[in-house]
């Protein structure tokens, strides 16, 4: 698990337990699907599930849904974390984070918005 993340975690509140890094650890490889990560950890249905949940509660792991596919689990890997958007690429399944003036959000709605995710192909795919 890359240094960065672990501190993450601890801003957050998190502790860095063993189930967390061994998902962050799958992730790190790329987005995965809730079974995938099932497999790839070892871990039970349940641990999963929870630590998805506040993963995704403090930011560290958004979800992406494409058309007829299972929800996808991808690693934030902005170093400080603060507003920003993602970009999925529907092609190669990579998420990026954006820097963070990529989008603009116009008052009253900056302080409602907490995630904004672009899908499209990335330039590799493009
Ligand atoms: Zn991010
Ligand atoms: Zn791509």
């Amino acid at each position: 698990m890359k240094s960065e993340l672990k501190k993450t975690l601890r801003q957050k509140g998190l502790r860095c337990t063993e189930p967390r890094r061994c998902i962050v650890e799958a992730l790190e490889k790329g987005p995965k699907t809730h079974a995938e990560l099932l497999h790839l950890t070892g871990l039970d249905r349940v641990t999963v599930y929870r630590n998805l949940i506040l993963l995704q509660q403090v930011g560290l792991v958004y979800r992406v849904y494409l058309p007829g596919h299972e929800p996808l689990f991808v690693l934030c890997e902005k170093e400080g974390g603060g507003f920003h958007a993602h970009f999925f690429c529907e092609k190669c399944r990579k998420g990026v984070c954006l820097p963070a003036d990529t989008i603009q959000i116009v008052e009253p709605w900056a302080k409602q918005v907490d995630k904004v995710l672009l899908l499209g192909r990335c330039l590799h795919c493009a």
